[in-house]
């Protein structure tokens, strides 16, 4: 029996996925979950296990066992005790797909795919001028390269692929955030 209704919500690193998400949240009413966010969480969990491997990962930019995300994806969505959801950066991959579609299928539904298109030029000035204040380990122009790097090998094609059953919406995702919003609530509009 289908439980959950998601989104997942993608594109490049710094096109706006979380901004984006944070005022569909404020608009709309879904729970945010953001892929990346539960992973660096897990990562600061004292006794984890996943710890030193979940931040391998990330500095480098390629992407953590589906068994670890997925698991943190199903948990949050189940404590949520809502039944709509953002799944923001994931899946983005091969591998996290087809873990997704092996442990959610029979109780998530996927009803849409929000993808944020930008340049890899404005990703990266983004991602650079957040850096600044993020704290974060990856927002940095080596481990940028490697983002973007899977992101092109890995992520693209798994894009291509819910294009082609589609449940793909693209998002010009260059201009300011309130004009991108503009796109993005006719697309959860048309879905209501
Ligand atoms: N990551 C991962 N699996 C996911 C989501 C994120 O392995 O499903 C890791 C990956 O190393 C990625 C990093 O976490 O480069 C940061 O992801 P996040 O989504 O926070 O970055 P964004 O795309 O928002 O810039
Ligand atoms: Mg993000």
């Amino acid at each position: 029996m289908t439980k959950y209704n998601v989104i997942f919500v993608l594109g490049g690193p710094g096109a706006g996925k979380g901004t984006q998400c944070e005022y569909i949240v404020r608009d709309f009413g879904y729970v945010h979950l953001s892929a990346g966010d539960l992973l660096r969480e897990e990562r600061q969990r004292p006794g984890s296990q996943f710890g030193e491997e979940i931040e391998g990962h990330i500095k480098n930019g390629t992407i953590v066992p589906v068994q670890i995300t997925c698991s943190l994806l199903k948990r949050a969505m189940e404590k949520s005790g809502k039944d709509r959801f953002l799944i923001d950066g994931f899946p983005r991959n091969r591998d996290n797909l087809d873990g997704w579609n092996k442990e959610m299928s029979d109780v998530a539904k996927v009803i849409r795919v929000l993808f944020f298109n930008c340049s890899e030029q404005v990703c990266v000035e983004r991602c650079l001028s957040r850096g600044k204040t993020s704290g974060r380990t990856d927002d940095n122009e080596e481990s940028l390269k490697k983002r973007i790097k899977t992101y092109t090998e890995s992520t693209m094609e798994i894009i291509e692929q819910f294009r082609k059953l589609n449940l793909v919406s693209e998002i010009h995702a260059e201009k300011s955030p309130e004009e991108v919003f503009e796109e993005v609530k006719k697309v959860l509009n048309e879905l209501n």
